[in-house]
């Protein structure tokens, strides 16, 4: 019986860093791909184009200061219930001239507490997924399409496990944010992290399969960056840590983006096999 119970164990430490250990990077340099460049790039292009009422790129001066000033904004905003429920508001963070954002979907319970984007257990594989990309997460930006936590059951704010998805309503009156942070931000490429950022920023697919795992060229409403973006859309890191068997799909994802990019990843993720045989 103890036997069992110790195989037990081990299987499930097993299965544990087995999910875990897919997108650990190694080691870090990352590497210029000089000769395939941006070839292998698959050029859609998304979405009609529609009127642009707000920022323009290249009026902004300085890219801090309209930032934070969108922040502000943010942090006080009630543009739609959310922002009365919220402990604290998650505008997004990191690199504000770097060439890569990555966009989730809303706030979490850990985000709501702490103001910042992705420092969850999502989170935490997020940063090994731009580990594995070759980059520290302090070099990209990350932000979500909604800037207030969405909840099952906002009286309850205390309660784990009452995230949920954002709906249209909350993400069509949050949109004017992200794509102003994008506009500003101008990055050359963005990573859209599950269906919501995909669907919202790239098409409206009946299936979020249609569209990910290809570069489009993106369009917005409401802002309008000084130069072309891409964007390809891979699955959301909660999606992956409840089926690890799509990890493999997501690398080969981004793999396309690093190689639009001209770049390498930095290393390819590892399986960390713990498994001991037992004599
Ligand atoms: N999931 C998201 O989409 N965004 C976060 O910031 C955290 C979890």
């Amino acid at each position: 019986m103890q036997k069992a119970r110790d195989l037990a164990k081990e299987l499930k430490n097993y299965l544990l860093n087995e999910e875990e250990g897919f997108f650990i990077c190694k080691d870090a340099a990352p590497k210029k791909e000089t000769s395939k460049k941006a070839n292998s790039a698959q050029k859609t292009t998304a979405k009609t184009k529609q009127t642009k009422t707000a920022v323009k790129a290249t009026a902004v001066k300085d890219k801090a200061a309209a930032l934070a000033e969108l922040a502000k904004q943010i942090e006080n905003c009630k543009r739609c219930p959310l922002g009365n429920t919220r402990i604290k508001a998650v505008p997004g963070e990191g690199n504000i001239n770097t060439k890569l954002m990555f966009i989730g979907e809303g706030p979490g319970f850990d985000e709501d507490r702490q103001g910042r984007p992705f420092v969850g257990r999502a989170g935490q594989l997020l940063d090994k997924i731009i580990a594995a990309m070759g980059f520290k997460r302090e070099e990209v930006f990350i932000a979500n399409m909604v800037k207030c936590h969405p909840m099952k059951d906002p009286s309850d704010p205390e309660k784990h496990g009452n995230d949920r998805a954002p709906d249209q309503e909350e993400i069509a009156r949050c949109r004017r944010y992200i794509e102003q942070q994008i506009a500003i931000i101008s990055p050359d490429f963005i990573v859209a992290l599950g269906s919501v950022a995909g669907r919202s920023l790239i098409q409206d697919t009946p299936t979020f399969s249609a569209i990910r795992g290809k570069i489009y060229d993106l369009n917005l409403t409401y802002a309008e960056p000084s130069k072309p973006i891409k964007i390809l859309a891979t699955f959301h890191p909660a999606a992956l840590l409840r089926n690890p068997a799509w990890k493999k799909d997501a690398w080969a994802d981004l793999k396309i983006l690093l190689a639009a990019m001209g770049r390498k990843p930095a290393a390819e993720p590892s399986k960390a096999k713990t498994i001991t045989k037992q004599g």
